[in-house]
C-alpha cells in the first residue's frame, strides 16, 4: 500500500462480529476467560491491550513503516517509556533545540536517576561523534526542531552509529510520517505527540512510539504494561480517526505554511523567518532531500527586536488563536519564550536563539486569504 491508502487501511480490519467498518470503542477494562488463562485473541486486561488501542497501534506501525506501534496517554508518556529502556550511568546525546517538555523531563526528572544528557547542535554530524562514549546508548533527534525549525540529517546520524549499540530515536511530531519516515532513514524508534498532527483536531492528548523491530517493540510494550501510561479507548479512536485524513491535512498545512512563510519574508516589520521550505534557508537542500514537503510550522522575529511588538501582534490576531500546541486544523499562534518554552532557563533560550520577539505559528487548513488578511491586520 502507498501512504494515502495506509492512513486509511493500514493494519485495519472490519469488526468480525458485525462487519462494522470502523473499529468500535471497546469500553472495557477486562475480558472474559472460559477457563483460567485461556484468552480470546490475546486480550486479558486493557492496560496490556485493548482492541481499539490495538487498531490505532497497528495503524501507527503501518504509516511509520515499523514493526510495532504503541499508544500512550501523552507524548511525554511515550518519551518516559523510551528512557526506561536505559540504566543509571547510560548517556544520551540529544539535539539542543528540543521541545520544552522533553528538555524538562531530561534535565529535571531523569537526570536524578543518573542518566547523563548531553545537548549538542546537530548541524554538523561530526559534533555528535565527539560526544559518543562507550556509555552512549541513545541519540535523541527532533527534526524540524521546535520552535526554530532546524533540521537534523537523520540518515547521516544513523550512518554514524551503524554497528554501535546505540539507539536512534526521532521525535517526528512536527514532520509527521506524511513528510518524513525516520525508520526508512535508519532510525530505530519514532516518537509522536499524537496530540498534534496525528490527532489533528486539538481534541485529545496522546502519544505514540513506533519501533523498527519486533524485539524493541516488545521491550517497550513491557515497560508500557509495567508502568501503565496507556491511551484509553475513546482517545485511541479519536487519534485513529484523525490519522485517516493525515495526508490531506498535511498537504494543505504545507501549502498554507509555505504561503505564510513567503508573505512574512517580504513584510517590512519582519526580520527572520524560520521555515525549511524557503529557498534561502541554509538547510533547504537537506529539507528537499529528507522531506516530501515542509509542513505548517513557521516562526519569525520582528525587525524591532521588541518583545512588546510580538505580544501586541499576538493580542491582535483573530483567525489565528493565541494558544499553546500545534498541528490542529485551526491556526494557532504562540510566544515560545513565555509559553511553550518557558521551562527552558532564559540564558539557555538566548543561547539557542529563542528570543523574546519570536512568534511561532501553527498554520491551519483555513483559506489562505483569510490567514494572510489576519496577519496583515495584526501587523498594522
Ligand atoms: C507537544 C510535543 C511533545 C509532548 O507531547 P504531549 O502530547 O504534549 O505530551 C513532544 N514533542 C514535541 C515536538 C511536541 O510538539
Amino acid at each position: 500500500m502507498n501512504f494515502n491508502t495506509k492512513v486509511i487501511h493500514g493494519g485495519q480490519q472490519h469488526e468480525p462480529h458485525t462487519g462494522s467498518v470502523n473499529v468500535p470503542v471497546f469500553l472495557t477494562s477486562t475480558f472474559a476467560q472460559r477457563t483460567p488463562g485461556e484468552l480470546k485473541n490475546g486480550y486479558e486486561y486493557s492496560r496490556g491491550a485493548n482492541p481499539t488501542r490495538q487498531a490505532l497501534e497497528d495503524s501507527l506501525a503501518s504509516i511509520e513503516n515499523g514493526a510495532r506501534g504503541l499508544a500512550f496517554g501523552s507524548g511525554l508518556a511515550a518519551i518516559d517509556c523510551v528512557l526506561k529502556l536505559l540504566s543509571p550511568g547510560d548517556e544520551i546525546i540529544a539535539v539542543d533545540d528540543l521541545y520544552g517538555g522533553t528538555y524538562r523531563m531530561f534535565t529535571r526528572l531523569f537526570d536524578k536517576y543518573q542518566l547523563k544528557f548531553t545537548f549538542v547542535n546537530f548541524d554538523d554530524v561530526s559534533k555528535i561523534e565527539q560526544h559518543i562514549t562507550e556509555n552512549t546508548k541513545l541519540i535523541w533527534i527532533e527534526t524540524p526542531t521546535n520552535p526554530l525549525m532546524k533540521l537534523v540529517d537523520i540518515k547521516a546520524v544513523t550512518d554514524l552509529v551503524k554497528g554501535k549499540n546505540i539507539l536512534v530515536a526521532v521525535d517526528n511530531t512536527f514532520a509527521t510520517p506524511y513528510l518524513q519516515r525516520p525508520i526508512d532513514l535508519g532510525a530505530d524508534l519514532v516518537m509522536h505527540s499524537a496530540t498534534k498532527y496525528l490527532g489533528g483536531h486539538s481534541d485529545v492528548i496522546a502519544g505514540a512510539l513506533v519501533a523498527k523491530t519486533e524485539e524493541l517493540g516488545e521491550q517497550l510494550h513491557f515497560i508500557q504494561f509495567a508502568s501503565g501510561g496507556i491511551l484509553g479507548p475513546h482517545d485511541s479512536y479519536l487519534v485513529l480517526r484523525g490519522i485517516k485524513t493525515l495526508a490531506l491535512r498535511v498537504q494543505r498545512h504545507s501549502e498554507n505554511g509555505k504561503a505564510v512563510a513567503k508573505y512574512l519574508q517580504q513584510h517590512p516589520s519582519v526580520d527572520k523567518v524560520f521555515y525549511p521550505g524557503l529557498e534561502d534557508n541554509p538547510q533547504y537542500e537537506l529539507a528537499t532531500r529528507q522531506m516530501k514537503d515542509f509542513g505548517g510550522m513557521v516562526s519569525f522575529t520582528f525587525k524591532s527586536g521588541k518583545k512588546e511588538d510580538a505580544i501586541k501582534f499576538l493580542e491582535q490576531v483573530k483567525v489565528f488563536t493565541l494558544a499553546e500546541s500545534l498541528g490542529g486544523v485551526e491556526s494557532l499562534a504562540n510566544h515560545p519564550a513565555m509559553m511553550t518554552h518557558a521551562s527552558i532557563p532564559a540564558e539557555k533560550r538566548a543561547e539557542l536563539g529563542i528570543t523574546d520577539d519570536l512568534v511561532r505559528l501553527s498554520v491551519g487548513i483555513e483559506d489562505i486569504e483569510d490567514l494572510i488578511a489576519d496577519l496583515e491586520r495584526a501587523f498594522a
